[in-house]
């Protein structure tokens, strides 16, 4: 049941429209304001699927903050 919720949650954490999502912010990319989770490749490391612009997941979460 428990492990049924999760899989729930990250199947709906994974939709594009997610507005009020905090974890959008490391989506974010802070030069031309792409969203995607496509920009997030691994959990560290942040690379724009739009203009091609690369950062470490962490600062890019922190600029958007
Ligand atoms: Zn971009």
């Amino acid at each position: 049941m428990f492990l049924t919720i999760l899989h729930a949650k990250a199947e709906s954490a994974g939709r594009e429209a997610i507005a009020v999502d905090p974890r959008n912010t490391s989506r974010t990319c802070p030069n031309c304001g792409h969203v995607s989770k496509e920009n997030r490749p691994t959990q560290e490391k942040f690379h724009c699927q739009s203009c091609g612009h690369n950062a470490h997941a962490d600062t890019v979460g922190a600029t958007n903050v």
